[in-house]
């Protein structure tokens, strides 16, 4: 089954990593900007970082037929440093009207700290004014709950982001409702520490629906794995569910969202 992962951070993977995703029937991923395990030092240090991601990732994913889309900002993470992420979110539209970019993500929440809001909210007035699609990045763990409550409450405090164009990612049992009430989007992320699993993830398909849900590998340098969709597709495949439902889930559903950004050019497989 062809699939999109619509959440892997392919610059911390190896080209053998695309090659075997490609085999496994994926034909496209998208790429947020996130933190590379150390925190940078200047806005020169994003923009090589973006260049990397809209010039030679979308390269690199091309030797195994993968179309790249990528995402821009500084992360929660990062945003801590107040001063350098205002710099960056200055920076981030040299880089809007490149080719493959969707929006401006994955932007949020880490410690739900006051930092993190202020920079937050400046990245979705960003968003508004240049009309991106906006991915968001939700805490983890014992962070989550409150962390996704409010990011729900900084989006409906205002009414130029419409729910449909933001998809709020790594969702699980206990944020997927507040994302799906707002008319948000949301992403699960098979993750192998944290986040969901693939047996949760059909968990929470089966007591929500498919409609405006996505699922990701989220695959990057900490313990993670790049081909967990298909796992994901296999867990539902065991359970019986058809074809299809697993097809809209890793491959309609992407496109819809995606769909909704002028840069996202799809070219279907044969
Ligand atoms: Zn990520």
């Amino acid at each position: 089954m062809y699939f999109i992962d619509p959440h892997v951070h392919m610059v911390s993977r190896t080209t053998d990593d695309y090659e075997r995703m490609a085999r496994m029937g994926c034909v496209a991923i998208s790429e947020p900007a996130f933190w590379a395990g150390f925190d940078r030092g200047s806005v020169d240090g994003f923009r090589d970082y973006f260049e990397q991601l809209t010039s030679f990732e979308p390269k690199r994913s091309g030797w195994s037929g993968i179309q790249h889309y990528t995402w821009l900002c500084i992360n929660a993470k990062e945003a801590e440093n107040v001063p350098l992420a205002r710099e960056v979110i200055a920076m981030i539209p040299e880089f809007l009207d490149r080719p493959g970019v969707l929006g401006i993500g994955e932007i949020g929440l880490n410690k739900n700290t006051p930092n993190e809001s202020t920079i937050f909210r400046e990245h979705l007035d960003l968003a508004a004014r240049t009309n991106e699609l906006v991915l968001i990045h939700t805490p983890h763990l014992v962070d989550k709950y409150k962390g996704t409550r409010m990011i729900v409450d900084m989006l409906q405090e205002r009414n130029d982001i419409p729910p449909e164009r933001v998809c709020i990612d790594h969702v699980e049992e206990h944020t997927v409702k507040a994302a799906l009430d707002g008319g948000f989007w949301c992403g699960m992320t098979l993750y192998p520490t944290t986040k969901c699993t693939p047996a949760r993830a059909a968990d929470i398909i089966e007591q929500y629906g498919d409609e405006r849900i996505l699922v990701n590998s989220a695959g990057d340098w900490g313990p993670s794995n790049p081909l967990a969709v298909p796992d994901f597709i296999q867990e539902m495949r065991k359970r019986g569910h058809s074809e299809a439902k697993i097809r809209k889930v890793v491959y309609e559903n992407p496109l819809e969202f995606f769909g909704q950004s002028r840069r996202f050019k799809f070219t279907p497989p044969e």
